[in-house]
């Protein structure tokens, strides 16, 4: 027995010591069979609680996918959100490539209106230069040179005409030129709305990554939640199983020990008479029982034997295998699977069968110098003899194994003085007994 689960399950098989009743006063029997009832019923309240725990586990299962279900939704609908955000930059940016152009284009079309204005600005000078240059006259010598008062009224009028003409065209350009600086500041004041929009659509951009980015941890967080609770439910389904699986047992021993309360005092009875006969019959050690031919630990003087071969890789008491203080109410023996298990003492098979996480098992009854003693052989791979047969010390009774919740072959040894009435209950080392 090397897991955690294992004390779950022996506390089980504990409250249920009543089955294995191997007493040896079948006066008990009414009182046991209500006791196995009992147990019965708290068998039946445990599956019913297991039952109950094992559902509260799929509904947080079933809870747990659909909060995922919905997480990747709403990642769905982020990223639906985000590549309508990126479809808008690129439309932006697309705007504001094709507003620079026409900035571009404006400011050009200016630099070549105040070019034209120089021209003409130039154009003036240079004529103004000429007319002074042919006589060495400006507008007013020519209008102080007038002939006639018919003559200055037409040297008057040129003038004028000359001014005027340049004054015009320097208004149309100027006005041309301010236009085109109305025109210019209006696109780039239409620039910096495209900007700084685009800088919202970026914010809400960033914004929707956080948001997906959150829907993801929280995508993680669920599935590691959901993996615990899949572990969780897993482990109770066992303990559910064995549950069931002990429930059936004990109807079926609820049944048996009626008929077995019988036998015992028959088989008690008989049991002195039949142990005298076979001292006298057999001289020690008898093995004519095994059909396989294995070797046998050598058999201690005294009492007492080791019941296999192999070192005690478990011992009795206070262990922790990794999981924890856990109690362990035997001595584990590691030995080859096929390995040979003998009685430890003279005595009386009182159970050979397979008995839930204790795989196969066998118990032995020995009565010794008027105190009753019982022995536990666990995980055997067969068994050599039957309930009710009398055994002596040394014989072989059975074969190493890995049967029940074991996780390789050895032999789970137990003693108790008395009757066995549950793994707890008058558990002692056997180490104090028996010479290993
Ligand atoms: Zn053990």
């Amino acid at each position: 027995m090397t897991k955690k689960r294992w004390t779950t399950s022996w506390r089980i098989i504990t409250a249920s010591a009543a089955l294995m009743l191997f007493t040896q006063a079948p006066l008990a029997s009414a009182e046991d069979l209500s006791e196995l009832k009992n147990e019965k019923q708290q068998i039946e309240k445990k599956k019913n609680d297991l039952d109950a725990t094992i559902q509260k586990k799929s509904d947080q299962l079933q809870a747990n996918v659909e909060k995922q279900q919905a997480a990747v939704e709403k990642i769905q609908a982020l990223t639906v959100q985000i590549a309508e955000t990126n479809d808008k930059l690129f439309k932006l940016n697309q705007e504001i490539t094709d507003t620079n152009q026409e900035i571009e284009e404006l400011a050009a079309s200016i630099a070549e209106l105040e070019r034209k204005i120089e021209e003409r600005n130039e154009l003036l000078a240079e004529r103004a230069r000429a007319v002074q240059a042919r006589g060495q006259v400006s507008y007013i010598d020519v209008l102080l040179s007038s002939s006639s008062f018919v003559d200055f009224i037409d040297r008057f009028t040129a003038v004028n005409t000359l001014i005027d003409a340049d004054h015009k065209i320097i208004e149309e350009q100027e006005a041309d030129r301010a236009r085109l600086e109305v025109e210019k500041a209006e696109i780039e004041k239409r620039k910096r709305e495209l900007e700084s929009k685009k800088a919202e659509v970026e914010r809400l951009k960033a914004t929707l990554a956080e948001q997906k980015a959150e829907q993801d941890r929280q995508i993680a967080a669920l599935e590691e939640a959901e993996a615990k609770l899949k572990k969780e439910k897993q482990l109770l389904e066992v303990e559910h199983e064995d549950a069931v699986s002990l429930s059936e047992e004990l109807q079926n021993k609820i049944v048996a020990e009626q008929q077995r309360m019988a036998e015992i005092a028959r088989q008690q009875a008989a049991k002195a008479a039949a142990a005298q006969q076979q001292r006298q019959a057999a001289p020690s050690g008898g093995v004519s029982d095994s059909a396989v031919s294995v070797p046998l630990p050598s058999t201690s003087a005294g009492t007492w034997t080791r019941p296999s071969s192999g070192p005690i890789t478990s011992n009795h008491g206070w262990r922790n295998i990794g999981e924890g203080d856990e109690y362990h109410y035997g001595l584990d023996i590691g030995s080859a699977y096929g390995s040979a298990v003998v009685a430890a003492a003279d005595g009386v098979v009182s159970h050979a069968a397979p008995l839930s996480t204790y795989g196969n098992l066998i118990m032995i009854t020995h009565s010794i110098d008027g105190q009753i003693y019982t022995t536990v052989y666990a995980h055997l791979s067969g068994f050599n003899v039957s309930q009710g047969q009398t055994v002596t010390k040394g014989q072989q009774i059975g074969s190493v194994g890995s049967t029940g919740r074991s996780t390789g072959p050895h032999l789970h040894f137990e003693l108790h003085t008395g009757a066995w009435q549950g793994q707890r209950v008058n558990n002692i080392n056997p180490m104090y007994y028996i010479p290993f």
